[in-house]
């Protein structure tokens, strides 16, 4: 943990939200085993059944790209037919509830096309996928927009939304509030000129978005810097020394070794990262950050006036659509209740941490003036802060992943999960003896704890496989509950994939895990369950569909918080070969490493929330410079060193001006709030695992199941008796509270 000075990202890397659109597909072939049913019968032109039956374990070593262009063929066709019928008005042969079910239909076909191409291209990715995807997808791409913008559609909605029926259930009030919502926020409702305009700076910011990530990128490509003599890299792991001399064999200097260099060092994040952490050399750390703040502010990779284009675009979107400013626009769709509320609760984290964060920096300036640096304020400048606390978690923490994985062996781990996760949701794992997409792959039947009934499937994709498998770690739903969608009257069962990207085992030696893929597979985990464990009837609001952005991370990260709970550390660390358990000491430095520097993260955070609403909250459109201005203000303002004055970071700030994060980077700390808390009322039961289980099925019904279908708010509300608290949050990175909190 802690917050990574060249970072502007997140603070996890999960992929688990539903809402992405999908750009990429693939699967491989070779590892499926020669199919008799397959070879008997070839098909040519795919069979769009193998992926929408009904069924709650798919085929998964059956379905080929052919069947993918098929099925998504039937599907366009089925969704065009409907647009047809919606559109011309035959009145009552598409209405009310039917209606719904029918629309209800449509998206989960179409949503199957895109989740299984997504989870073929991660998991197995081939040129034969790539290309059938090629094909299909900016088909699909193109009917969802229209489908969007369709007043055909909306009208049928409005229409259905408008009837007097009485005994309306809340859920799908909810559900059609949120259909048009977001039907209206696409742009639909307007017309003639304001229409025209609307389209156009939608297309104008998709463009900009992909030329800031290009240039972002294209910039960080022109900077390197040779070094030449053993000094300069002093401090330097031996890994790093060989990825730099490998860049420099890259780059003409073909007899460079890690041992006598020379090491070609660029600002891709693994070179630059740890020369902060660990260089001596004081100047190359500062020729580095300097470096990293200009990354996309000088020409002929210049940020500077897209990035006020797209700030002023965003407004204009925003007042078209009727809102103030473009924060207002992005909070309209969120957990948070607006921006005050956000900025209140900012404001309250940088009070409270700010003492901690002062105490920090001056120990950093002690051990750094001990070691002869300046005294004061130029000791510590922006490329020392980083040096000095790593050198501080060296003696305060001092544990490396290696000290740790012999613990984590990858079966213990996930033995230890399923025990959590069973005693406090009261269900059941089950090996099942089911297809998958590749031999690593396991699959699991959930099964009620009582009475043994099958709840749902999930599968486990635990190693990385480079060649044909995506980096990262992430849950894709597959199948999503549906009360109208099941066989014979029965609900459908939901269906998930954890994946993540673990060493696999050689030799007989079992895959072993860092103390961070640990707590990933636990956050994936939270993910799944919250997808599995669904009880709502409709497939737009079970698990994870139709969960604000900012409440998504609430149930994968009160699972991963688990790993830092004592007794859970106890049951589940074991050493692979010994089974002795992780010593009490080991534990010690783990708590203490998650709060190593914790009031300097939050502060980090807390600068970096109020500069995105500041610069999202404008309400005319401004220069580049006046934007810049904004964000160091806010940044001078938030943190205890003040920005440099050439920093230019908005210029490669890709999550605010290419990602999903504009007016929503308070999301990481919005979500840490919520679920710390949801954690921490299982950490003031002191133990009592029979009161601990009673609370998890509380969990598990209250706010698990019913997923997308009642608002977040409410349900956190409900679980825990009173509005969220960031006590639990600002604890747990070892800021005391003050003595009254509440957002
Ligand atoms: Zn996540």
């Amino acid at each position: 943990m802690g917050i990574d000075p060249l970072d502007t990202g997140p603070l996890s890397e999960c992929t688990a939200s539903t809402d992405e659109l999908l750009c990429r597909c693939g699967t491989s072939l070779h590892f499926r085993p020669e199919s008799p049913l397959m070879d008997a019968t070839p098909d040519p032109a795919g069979d769009p059944q193998l992926l929408l039956s009904s069924v709650d374990a798919l085929p998964f070593d059956r379905i080929r790209p052919l069947d993918m262009a098929a099925t998504a063929e039937v599907v366009l066709a089925e969704g065009e037919a409907l647009l047809t019928a919606l559109s011309s008005e035959q009145e009552g042969a598409l209405s009310g509830r039917s209606l719904l079910r029918t629309l209800e239909r449509q998206y989960d076909r179409l949503d199957r096309v895109y989740g299984l191409a997504h989870h073929f291209q991660s998991t197995c990715d081939s040129p034969a996928w790539r290309s059938a995807w090629a094909e299909v997808q900016p088909k699909i791409t193109d009917f969802v927009s229209r489908w969007g913008q369709s007043r055909a559609v909306m009208k049928a909605l409005e229409t259905i939304a408008l009837a007097h029926e009485p005994d309306r259930p809340m859920s799908l009030q909810r559900l059609l509030d949120t259909m048009l919502q977001s039907m209206r926020l696409a742009g639909v409702a307007l017309e003639g000129e304001a229409a025209d305009r609307f389209r156009a700076i939608q297309t104008e910011l998709a463009a900009s978005s992909t030329g800031f990530a290009q240039t972002a990128l294209d910039s960080r490509k022109t900077w390197s810097h040779l070094i030449e003599h053993a000094a300069g890299v002093d401090g330097m792991p031996l890994n790093w020394r060989q990825l730099t001399a490998a860049q420099a064999r890259k780059n003409g200097h073909e007899d460079a070794t890690p041992e006598d260099g020379p090491w070609f060092v660029t600002l891709d994040q693994t070179i630059a990262t740890p020369v902060l952490q660990h260089a001596t050399d004081r100047s190359l750390r500062e020729r580095i950050r300097r470096a990293w703040l200009r990354v996309g502010a000088e020409a002929p990779h210049d940020n500077s006036s897209r990035m006020a284009r797209i700030v002023a675009l965003r407004l204009e979107k925003a007042r078209l659509l009727g809102f103030d400013t473009y924060a207002d626009l992005s909070l309209a769709t969120k957990m948070a209740e607006s921006v005050d509320h956000v900025l209140a609760l900012t404001d309250r984290v940088v009070t409270a941490s700010t003492p901690l964060a002062d105490q920090e920096r001056a120990s950093l300036q002690a051990r750094a003036a001990a070691a002869g640096a300046p005294e004061g304020r130029d000791g510590l400048q922006a490329w020392d802060e980083r040096f000095w606390s790593e050198r501080d978690k060296e003696e305060r923490v001092g544990l490396t992943d290696n000290d740790l994985r012999p613990y984590f062996a990858f079966d213990n781990a996930l033995d230890g999960l399923f025990e959590l996760v069973e005693h406090l949701l009261g269900v059941r794992f089950e090996l099942a003896d089911l297809p998958t997409w590749h031999p690593d792959v396991r699959a699991y039947r959930l099964l009620e704890a009582d009475d043994n009934s099958v709840l749902a499937t999930v599968y486990i994709d635990p190693y990385s496989r480079p060649e044909t498998k995506r980096a990262g770690a992430w849950m894709m739903p597959l199948v999503g509950r549906s009360a109208a969608l099941g066989a014979d009257g029965a609900p459908r069962k939901p269906v998930a994939a954890i994946c993540c990207n673990q060493s696999p085992p050689v030799d007989g030696v079992p895959s072993l895990m860092s103390f961070r893929e640990v707590t990933t597979l636990f956050h994936e985990m939270g993910h799944a369950v919250h997808h599995l464990l669904a009880e709502a009837d409709d497939v737009r609001q079970a698990g994870v569909s139709g969960v604000e952005w900012d409440a998504v991370e609430l149930p994968s990260m009160f699972l991963d918080s688990w790993v830092y709970h004592r007794p859970t550390l106890h049951r589940l660390a074991r050493h692979h070969l010994t089974g002795a358990p992780l010593p009490d000491d080991v534990i010690e430095r783990l708590l203490a490493g998650r709060s190593h520097m914790g009031g300097g993260m939050l502060l980090a955070q807390a600068a970096y929330n109020r500069l995105d609403l500041a610069v999202h909250r404008t309400t005319e459109a401004l220069e580049a410079d006046a934007i810049h201005a904004l964000a160091n203000g806010q940044l001078a303002a938030t943190r205890p060193l003040p920005p440099l004055p050439e920093d230019r970071m908005l210029c490669s700030f890709s999550h605010l001006f290419a990602g999903g994060y504009a007016a929503g980077y308070y999301s990481y700390m919005w979500a840490g709030v919520l679920a710390r808390d949801a954690f921490a009322a299982f950490t003031e039961l002191n133990g009592d695992r029979a009161a601990e289980a009673r609370l998890g099925r509380r969990w598990r019904h209250e706010v698990l199941a019913p997923g997308g279908s009642v608002h977040p708010m409410k349900l956190f509300r409900r679980f825990r008796g009173r509005a969220p608290s960031e006590a639990a949050m600002l604890a747990w990175h070892g800021v005391p509270s003050p003595a009254s909190t509440g957002t």
